[in-house]
């Protein structure tokens, strides 16, 4: 398993376009049932249990439980977690953020996406923490066309949230080519330089995923050796897309609309409020 030159890039046909974009579809489908459910009182572990059911249900597998070892089928990183949270059999609270990162595998492929909820009366300098997260990843989506360098996906990303908005972008994480592996190359920085690293072709398929601490970018492993945590145990947001490069415009292959119209109907989460 997982056995290939690391630094290969695979170009996928539009038939393998079609089946990531079958398994990121899944994954969008989990995480909409979760928006549905999540609430203050809920655990980590009843919602990954559901998500699990939802994915196994659909003759899948999920993408993350066993890779390396992860015990689980979602990431679930709450409030200073940044991402790999594991999840756990405590409540979440009125206030809390709560990152869950999906990923599936059918027909031969991964799918993989992320999403971050505000539940209850979320500060009002941390919603504007996940407004600018989730723009910042639709900013780098904009630059994902042929002919564009990876450095402007990951300059987008970095200067709207640590130039214009004073945030810590994380740098140890970064976003990775997928397909029939979870993690291919090429890496997805959500810092860079403009013009700078691989030039883009059509069929590239990526999954671009800013981590962003509303303090300082340092990080640190919590004790369960998985959960990576802001060092001075601020907020962080993390929302991801699987996209796969196109002419004029990035082809989205998974889908943050099915969750956020469940969240609308779901009264325990705040929306957040920008286009997707
Ligand atoms: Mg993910
Ligand atoms: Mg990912």
């Amino acid at each position: 398993m997982n056995q290939y030159n690391k630094s290969t890039i695979f170009y996928k046909t539009d038939e393998e376009v079609e089946f990531i974009r079958e398994s990121c579809m899944l994954v969008c489908k989990a995480l909409t049932h979760v928006a549905s459910i999540i609430r203050p009182g809920i655990t980590g572990v009843q919602i990954d249990k559901e998500a699990e059911t939802l994915i196994r249900d659909h003759k899948a597998k999920p993408g993350f439980k066993g890779y390396q070892g992860f015990p689980a089928t979602l990431c679930i990183s709450v409030n200073e977690a940044v991402v790999h949270g594991i999840p756990s059999k405590e409540e979440f609270k009125d206030g809390d953020i709560v990152s869950v990162d999906c990923g599936t595998f059918i027909n031969g492929f991964y799918g993989d996406a992320a999403y971050t909820f505000a539940l209850g009366d979320v500060k009002e300098e941390v919603m504007k923490l996940l407004t600018v997260t989730k723009d910042s990843l639709y900013r780098g989506i904009e630059q994902a066309i042929v002919g564009r360098r990876m450095g402007d996906i990951s300059y987008a990303i970095q200067h709207f949230c640590e130039r214009e908005h004073n945030y810590g972008v994380v740098k140890e994480l970064v976003g990775h080519g997928i397909g029939r592996n979870l993690h291919e190359a090429p890496e997805v920085p959500n810092y860079g330089r403009k013009g700078k690293g691989i030039k883009l072709q059509d069929g590239l398929v990526i999954a671009i995923e800013p981590m962003v601490n509303l303090g300082k970018r340092d990080i640190t492993k919590a004790e369960d050796d998985w959960t990576i945590i802001a060092k001075d145990q601020k907020p962080s947001a993390h929302y991801e897309h699987t996209v796969v490069v196109r002419k004029n415009k990035a082809d989205i292959l998974s889908n943050h609309k099915i969750i956020e119209e469940a969240i609308k109907n779901n009264p325990e989460i705040k929306e957040i409020s920008i286009k997707s």
